[in-house]
Order: C-alpha cells, then sequence, then structure tokens
C-alpha cells in the first residue's frame, strides 16, 4: 500500500503533494488508501489482486493475507438469517455471468473475527478493451449504524401503526352500528355527519394498514413464504375475482395471455382453448403477488373513468411480465419517476378527489424487488398507464424441484401437472 518513506524531503506539504501526484500509480494508491470504503479486485479467476486499507478495517484481514486468496475465503456473505449466500446471491458469482453492475444493500459479511457486519455492497465488472470480462472490482461500507437506525425507525412506525389500528377499527364498528337503522336513530343530518367520519375513519385505517406493511417491508420483516406460482393460472383465478369492482363502475376488464397481441379471454378463461399456453412460473409469495396486483388494479379503477382495464401475461424464456393497463387520466411526465417513492401522490384533480395513501406503489415496488423482480410505468397524460412487472422465471423442472423441496416440509405449493404444455 502507499506510504511516504521516512527520509522523504518535505519541503512544503503542498510541493510534496504535487511532486508525488505526477505518478498516476501513486494518485490510485493514495485514493484507495484514503477512503474509507473497502475496495477489493478479484480477477477472473476470483483471487484477490487488490485489498485497500478500508477492506482491512471492515474484514479484520489484513492485506499481505488476502491478496492471492480466493475472494469467497476473505469476503464471506451472508443474509440477514446469517444464511451464507448461495452462488445465485453472490454478486461477486452473478456479475461473471451478467456482466453487469451488481448492489446489494441488505448483505453482511463475517469478519475474521466472526463478527457480523451489515455492508452495502456494488460489484462492477472489469473488462478489457477486447470486451472481455477480466474481473470484478466490489466497493462495499460497513452500514451497522444505519441499518440499526432503520430498524428502530421501521419498528417504531410498525408498533405506533399496529396499536392506532386497533382504536380506529374500533371508532369504525361503532359509527358502522350508529349508521345502522336497526340499531339506532337517527335523524339525516346526524347521518350525512356520520357518514363523513366513516369515510375518513376508512381511510386513517387503511393509511394505518399501509405503514404497518411498509415498515415490515423496509425492515425485512414482511411475511413471506415463495412458492412455485403458475402465473397463467394465478392471475386468471385473480382477475375473477376483483373485476366486480371494475364492472360496478362500467368499466370493461379483459385478461390477455401470452404475446401483447394475444386473442383476448375474458377473466373465465374463455377464448384460450385454442392457444398452446406456455407455462409461467415464478418462485414467490402468492399473498404477496396477489397484493401488488390488487394494488395496481384498485388504482386503475380510481383513476380510470371509462373504458378498459386489461391484466397481461407474458415473457421469455428468463423473465415473465405482468402487466395492468388502463384507459385513464394518465400520469404526467414529470411524476413518473417519483411515483414509486414513499407517500408519493400526482397533484391533481383527480388524486384530490380520489382517496389515497401514497403508499401503494411504494408497497408494489419492496414486494417486486423481494422476488428480484421490477415495476416500472408507461404513461401519457390523458392517455391511460400501463404498470409492468417482470419477475424471474423458473422452468417447469425447477418449479417441480421446488415443489418437492416444500412436499418435503408438508406444505402446500402452486404447482400442477394439468397445466403442462
Ligand atoms: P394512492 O393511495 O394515492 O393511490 P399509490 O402509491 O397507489 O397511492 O399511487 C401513487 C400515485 O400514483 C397516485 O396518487 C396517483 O396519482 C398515481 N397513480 C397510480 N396509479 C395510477 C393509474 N393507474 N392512473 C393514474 N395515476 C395513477
Amino acid at each position: 500500500m502507499f506510504g511516504l518513506g521516512k527520509n522523504e524531503k518535505n519541503n512544503s506539504p503542498g510541493s510534496l503533494l504535487a511532486s508525488t501526484l505526477h505518478d498516476e500509480k501513486a494518485k490510485s494508491e493514495i485514493i484507495l488508501t484514503s477512503i474509507d470504503d473497502g475496495v477489493i479486485l478479484i480477477d477472473s479467476d476470483k483471487t484477490i489482486q487488490l485489498f485497500n486499507h478500508g477492506a482491512e478495517h471492515i474484514t479484520g484481514w489484513n492485506q499481505k493475507d488476502a491478496v492471492g486468496l480466493e475472494y469467497k475465503s476473505v469476503i464471506k456473505l451472508v443474509d440477514e438469517k446469517n444464511e451464507p449466500y448461495d452462488d445465485d446471491q453472490n454478486p461477486f458469482e452473478k456479475i461473471f455471468k451478467s456482466a453487469n453492475p451488481l448492489r446489494d444493500n441488505n448483505a453482511n459479511l463475517i469478519t475474521s473475527s466472526n463478527k457480523t457486519v451489515a455492508i452495502s455492497l456494488s460489484v462492477s465488472p472489469l473488462i478489457n478493451q477486447q470486451q472481455q470480462l477480466i474481473g470484478a472490482v466490489g466497493v462495499f461500507r460497513d452500514v451497522t449504524n444505519e441499518r440499526q437506525e432503520e430498524k428502530q425507525r421501521a419498528e417504531f412506525i410498525s408498533t405506533a401503526s399496529h396499536e392506532m389500528r386497533t382504536p380506529v377499527a374500533a371508532i369504525e364498528g361503532y359509527l358502522a352500528l350508529a349508521m345502522n337503522d336497526k340499531v339506532a336513530t337517527i335523524d339525516t343530518k346526524a347521518r350525512d355527519y356520520l357518514e363523513k367520519a366513516h369515510t375518513s375513519t376508512q381511510h386513517l385505517g387503511k393509511l394505518f394498514q399501509d405503514l404497518l406493511t411498509s415498515a415490515r417491508a423496509e425492515d425485512g420483516r414482511l411475511q413471506n413464504h415463495p412458492i412455485p406460482i403458475e402465473m397463467g393460472k394465478f392471475l386468471q383465478q385473480l382477475a375473477e375475482d376483483i373485476r366486480f369492482t371494475a364492472e360496478k363502475k362500467g368499466l370493461v376488464v379483459e385478461y390477455l395471455i401470452g404475446a401483447p397481441t394475444g386473442q383476448p379471454i375474458d377473466a373465465s378463461g374463455v377464448g384460450v382453448q385454442k392457444l398452446v399456453k406456455p407455462l409461467y412460473y415464478t418462485n414467490a409469495d402468492p399473498e404477496r403477488i396477489r397484493e401488488v396486483i390488487v394494488n395496481l388494479f384498485d388504482n386503475a379503477i380510481k383513476y380510470t373513468e371509462s373504458g378498459k382495464i386489461t391484466l397481461g401475461l407474458t415473457g421469455d424464456n428468463n423473465v415473465i411480465q405482468i402487466r395492468v393497463q388502463d384507459t385513464g387520466t394518465g400520469i404526467p411526465a414529470e411524476d413518473i419517476t417519483h411515483l414509486f417513492e414513499k407517500f408519493y401522490r400526482v397533484d391533481s384533480t383527480t388524486t384530490r378527489t380520489v382517496g389515497g395513501t401514497g403508499l401503494g406503489l411504494f408497497i408494489c415496488r419492496k414486494i417486486v424487488e423481494l422476488y428480484e423482480g421490477r415495476i416500472w410505468v408507461e404513461s401519457k397524460l390523458g392517455n391511460g398507464s400501463t404498470f409492468y412487472i417482470n419477475l424471474p422465471r423458473i422452468s417447469y423442472d425447477k418449479a417441480q424441484e421446488l415443489q418437492a423441496k416444500e412436499a418435503a416440509q408438508n406444505l402446500p405449493t402452486g404447482v400442477t401437472r394439468e397445466s403442462t404444455i
């Protein structure tokens, strides 16, 4: 590592620095030595070639011992349950498959003295002029304090919203009773007031529920039991369950499976028989996926006055893509980048009149990210919106393998033989 010799002529700190800086290598070394972040460089054999001061500090390994070793014996990554990362999770392994920069904000590292340190890690590929992947650079930071504070904050929100939900539910119940002709007598004016109070209480109840869910999503305590889901069948059933509210508003609901231009089918499945239905398996918790689709579907209803809501499913070998499309108000371009942030609501006459918490899309994003998926929207103001979700696709064989694992633990799964192509 970089260091100045003891007998080096030291005229003034400024000139010393200037004379040193002409050397590019020295410059890089100064930077690498002076930053707190850990920096590690591994070659294509996954052997450590560079290990800076920050990396020594965070891992407890010293540079002389670490350089030359296979990175896995030094950078031991574990998840929040202290389970070692498998290769599908490990960014240092994944980068050699995809060659795309990767970031992991939830990683933990086991130090040389067996302590667990929370880190945020980003790994970038090293590509030479011949476009060959020749190694990877990992940069990581100790985020133990930040994660602890985040956890405490999320715990506070989750406890507070949980505690507040109970009295709100009681108030809502009593208001409903007061408005029930069979148990109470009230005049028209009082009914009007009570109805307003009831609507506000329902809104408050939804806000606490959403707060609770988003706090849990943030600190990783969202209940999550992934199983293989065949998305075609799953969405068809879901469309059947949720179409009623849309139809009550006079909106048409359609469900498209296969290519976006595919033959429309209604939610009961009529019209698909002639199509060869691909099987779109993903490994996720059906309850969580339901939550996401219902949220997008409810928004589509809320922000669409007339026309159609389309639930679509397509995909390729690696990805399944779900879309919820509407013919509603659309979203201004400047709001689109903020839409999935906490509490973000578009400031428009529609949102002012339509109730909401601004947490729905944030929760959707958190859930989709839990399964390493992606959610985004394409929209034009006045011209409807399409929300897309990409989830990793698993093969039928993989779905079966996971099903067998589940069966061994005596848990039900969503894999059925009957939908084989
Ligand atoms: P909310 O509870 O306000 O609906 P969301 O997080 O679900 O919160 O949505 C955030 C904002 O995104 C909404 O307030 C609305 O302005 C906009 N939005 C979401 N879905 C749609 C849609 N389908 N059409 C138009 N605007 C939408």
